[in-house]
């Protein structure tokens, strides 16, 4: 861990092992463009176990449960790393829950929930591959064909 040098920020989150190819989309999500701290953000870095991974470090934020979800969409093996005074004080492993209330679009242009505003929710029916099932119109859809709202 010393050669990532995670304690760069003093207090904040650091968001590790995301797969490089979705870094970007991560940092999207966070919408980090229009944040106003340290925001430092590494991609293709070497990773042993997963080949090239991202890492997102943020000053000062605390990060919305819903952002989480989104982000273990994307990057399900990430972890996050909440820092204070300069050290790790939380590590916590993501993992996707098994409902989704509103995070991503139905990909049925006849659901209900594209001609109405009504959120969305899907059960998880399998996590390897990722496949969710829309509660209002019960298709299933593929990780890509997902869509975050
Ligand atoms: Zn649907």
């Amino acid at each position: 861990m010393k050669e990532l040098n995670i304690s760069a920020i003093s207090d904040g989150t650091v968001i590790d092992h995301i797969p490089a190819e979705h870094t970007f989309k991560v940092v999207a999500i966070l919408n980090l463009p229009s944040f106003r701290q340290v925001v430092s953000i590494a991609s293709n870095l070497d990773s042993g176990k997963m080949g090239k991974k991202g890492i997102i470090k943020v000053g000062g934020l605390s990060l919305r449960e819903r952002d989480v979800q989104k982000i273990a969409l994307l990057a399900p093996d990430a972890t996050l790393n909440i820092i204070k005074d300069f050290k790790v004080i939380k590590k916590r492993k993501l993992s996707i829950p098994p409902e989704l209330d509103h995070i991503v679009k139905c990909f049925n242009p006849h659901c209900i929930t594209n001609r109405e505003p009504v959120p969305t929710r899907f059960t998880v029916e399998t996590k390897e591959p990722l496949t969710l099932r829309c509660r209002h119109c019960e298709r299933v859809m593929k990780r890509e064909e997902m869509e975050l709202i």
